[in-house]
């Protein structure tokens, strides 16, 4: 059985960077590859980073209901093709998504059972830091960057787990907890359960366990 893991958090919030940690030694876990109208950025590949299409298609790609969650973020659409989770579940992975929070919701509905998470950057002022030091953007799309988080992090409370991204290491520390305990929830752990259940001669009961 694969768990979902829906990431989201603010543009500049450090969520890529704990992602990429946390997915480098953990080869149970496949990251979802995207579909979106934007333009590819510096060295994103298509096809690696995210599949770049056109509005034209992305929006024919919806009419076929290829998608279990879209949405309009910045302008440009994005979306999670529902092949993603296909080939997890036939590679017995994980997959982890990194979504906005219109996604997360439509996600949550559809698959009850994902795991969310919600990564807050310390503070406003640290956010404002974190994003000018990319200097990857104007300061006009830095003051819309900080308006949107502004926005987004109000939704934390519909996520199951949320992370402050004070300091990397522990940040990932942390991430890997959250991975490592929804893994060991009782649904996913029957079919490790059952063979040991056999060892002692008892099959499953729906009845209460009794007390010692
Ligand atoms: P960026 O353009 O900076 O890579 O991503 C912008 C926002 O789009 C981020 O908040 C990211 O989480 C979100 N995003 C990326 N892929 C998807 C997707 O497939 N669905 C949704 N709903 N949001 C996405």
């Amino acid at each position: 059985m694969s768990t979902v893991f829906i990431i989201s958090a603010p543009s500049g919030s450090g969520k890529s960077t704990l992602v990429k940690k946390v997915m480098a030694e953990d080869p149970r876990l496949a990251f979802s590859i995207s579909y979106t109208t934007r333009a590819p950025r510096g060295a994103e590949r298509d096809g690696e980073h995210y599949h770049f299409i056109s509005r034209d298609e992305f929006l024919a790609r919806i009419g076929r209901q290829e998608f279990l969650e879209w949405a309009e973020v910045f302008g440009n659409f994005y979306g999670t093709h529902q092949s993603e989770l296909d080939r997890a579940q036939a590679a017995g992975k994980d997959l982890v998504l990194d979504i906005d929070v219109q996604g997360a919701r439509q996600l949550r509905e559809r698959i009850p059972r994902a795991a969310s998470i919600f990564i807050l950057p310390p503070s406003r002022h640290i956010l404002e830091q974190r994003l000018r030091a990319r200097s990857e953007d104007s300061d006009e799309v830095i003051e819309r960057r900080l308006r949107a988080a502004a926005a987004e992090i109000r939704n934390y409370r519909g996520y199951h787990y949320v992370l402050i991204n004070d300091q990397v290491e522990p940040s990932v520390e942390r991430l890997r907890a959250i991975i490592t305990a929804e893994r060991l929830k009782q649904d996913r752990m029957r079919e490790h359960v059952l063979p040991i259940l056999e060892t002692f001669g008892a099959g499953e009961t729906d009845q209460a366990p009794e007390q010692d």
